[in-house]
């Protein structure tokens, strides 16, 4: 019989408890034994392991964030971290180690993978910049999230005739701030992937209020070059300029804390049903994400240390819309 563990890593994003879940369940489906890692890479280094049976991931599909808990854990870079975490693996006979998470938490599956570990990744970020997967666990519900808020605030921002910058998380990608500012039809967006600077904003707003707009809503992704308080800090001075009186919003940690949609739990376990597979075949060594619709594997070595690049067709799309 197998032994199968699961950890969490790095940010968190609604629907990895339904990963969780579905992992373990899957697992359980075909007799193996499968224990969960407390908080990533730092449980894995320390060994807190705990059993997880089908019970024990009962009542939390629909809980955001992940029962298991995460945690940065820079040591793992090291290499005396990871054959600690070596240590605790072959202590504990595990045969197949499932790592749900981002970027880091990815490039960190390829290493142990490196060291003969048969580890599959499942694409859990709200940031969606992982290669080897259209969309990761966890971005439908952070999008959706955005999305409201910029409705709520368009509301507000009509009614007194007022510009909002309203700022998104997304790390370094500007992905979750362009989407939801196509969908909540936002006057303007800035984000890392492309040059703006504070006073193109200016000219953006002032023009949305020269067409007879009500409001101006830009979205700005916190990794921009300016993010909402640089933009803020310059948009002052030139308030008679744009016609609409500046206010900032924030969103931060609220973003990741959204009860998990259909779509998170439905990918979430999808994937992690393709991970399980993977284990099954041992075909390890790979990440499991959506590609064109379809469950598939990429392997992490090609996943490592690598950022999706953005669509340039949607960033048009903002551009044209916007009028
Ligand atoms: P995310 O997975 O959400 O992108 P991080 O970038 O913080 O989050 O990475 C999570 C964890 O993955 C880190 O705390 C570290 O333990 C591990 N990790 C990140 N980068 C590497 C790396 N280059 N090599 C080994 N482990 C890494």
């Amino acid at each position: 019989m197998r032994r199968v563990a699961v950890l969490t890593s790095g940010g968190d994003a609604p629907g990895m408890n339904a990963a969780i879940r579905a992992v373990a369940r899957t697992g359980i489906d075909r007799h193996w034994t499968i224990v969960g890692v407390r908080r990533g890479y730092a449980g894995l280094m320390s060994g807190d392991f705990v059993p997880l049976g089908a019970r024990d991931v009962g009542g939390i599909i629909h809980q955001p964030g992940t029962f298991l808990r995460s945690a940065r854990a820079p040591e793992f870079k090291t290499e005396e971290g990871r054959e600690r975490a070596l240590f605790h693996l072959n202590r504990e006979k595990i045969d197949g180690l499932v790592v749900i998470g981002g970027n880091g938490s990815q490039t960190g599956a390829a290493a142990l993978s490196n060291l003969g570990v048969p580890v599959v990744g499942i694409a859990s970020t709200i940031d969606n910049d992982l290669y080897g997967s259209d969309i990761s666990i966890g971005v439908d519900t952070a999008l959706n999230i955005g999305l409201e808020a910029i409705d709520r605030l368009r509301a507000t921002a009509s009614s007194h005739e007022r510009a909002f910058l309203i700022e998104l998380m997304g790390r370094d990608c500007g992905y979750l701030a362009l989407i939801a500012a196509i969908a909540g039809g936002a006057e303007a967006v800035v984000i890392p992937e492309v040059a703006a600077d504070p006073d193109s904003v200016v000219r953006e707003l002032q023009d949305a209020h020269r067409r007879g707009k009500s409001h101006g809503l830009v979205v700005v992704a916190e990794g921009a070059e300016y993010n909402a308080d640089a933009i803020a800090r310059h948009v002052i001075g030139h308030q008679d300029r744009i016609g609409f009186e500046l206010r900032v919003t924030k969103l931060g940690h609220v973003q990741r804390g959204g009860i998990p949609s259909v779509a998170d739990r439905l990918l979430a376990t999808r994937l992690a049903a393709g991970a399980v597979e993977q284990l099954a075949r041992g075909e390890t060594g790979t990440l499991v994400g959506l590609r064109a619709g379809e469950v598939a594997a990429t392997p992490l070595a090609e996943v490592a240390n690598r950022k999706k690049e953005l669509d340039p067709a949607l960033l048009e799309f903002a551009r044209i819309l916007a009028r």
